[in-house]
């Protein structure tokens, strides 16, 4: 049987929604007998690879180098799934919306910094003016709020999708925690 080549992408969240995917505990080593996790921040490929069929992505869009990211996965991956509330509303990274993007770094690198007061601008990837969700950018085929969703909520979504449905979420999910 040819196992579904997965991917985990980990753009601007706080990594809680892959804690979440880790919490499937033993329910993981049965994935594991149906699909190959080809990309992720949990194992070590530095490289997006070719015909992902799933593409599972935390985080919202806000900085260059996360649309570069998007673009490239969005071009390499069949499904596309945006996981948790910061993929698809841009939640809590939004909280910095309301304010002029040179305030926000000031204040994080020198109003708030008690050494080396100052915005860096090299090796750091530039900011968006705003932080954005994935499908204001690129068509996202699986939307599965929640803040983090549910272990049980990401097992169902990943089952149905290594059977080769698209789940039927209405009613299984919520935002926020
Ligand atoms: S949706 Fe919640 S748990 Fe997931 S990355 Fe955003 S803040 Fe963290």
């Amino acid at each position: 049987m040819t196992k579904a080549r997965v991917a985990t992408v980990w753009m601007d969240g706080c990594s809680g929604c892959h804690m979440s995917f880790l919490d499937m505990d033993e329910r993981l080593l049965d994935l594991a007998d149906r699909m190959d996790l080809v990309y992720s921040p949990l194992v070590d490929l530095k490289e997006f690879p070719l015909e992902v069929d799933v593409a599972i992505i935390e985080g919202s869009v806000s900085s260059e180098e996360d649309l570069e990211k998007l673009y490239h996965v969005r071009s390499r991956t069949k499904v596309l799934v945006s996981l948790g509330d910061c993929a698809v509303t841009a939640n809590v990274p939004s909280m910095r919306n309301p304010f002029d993007l040179d305030c926000v770094l000031r204040r994080g690198y020198e109003e708030n910094a008690d050494v080396n007061r100052q915005v860096p601008v090299e090796n750091v990837p530039r900011l968006l003016p705003r932080a954005r969700p994935l499908h204001e950018f690129v068509k996202v085929d699986v939307f599965v709020p929640g803040c983090p969703p549910s272990a049980d909520l990401i097992h169902f979504v990943v089952s149905e999708l290594l059977e080769g449905r698209t789940p039927e979420l209405a009613g299984q999910c919520r935002f926020g925690a």
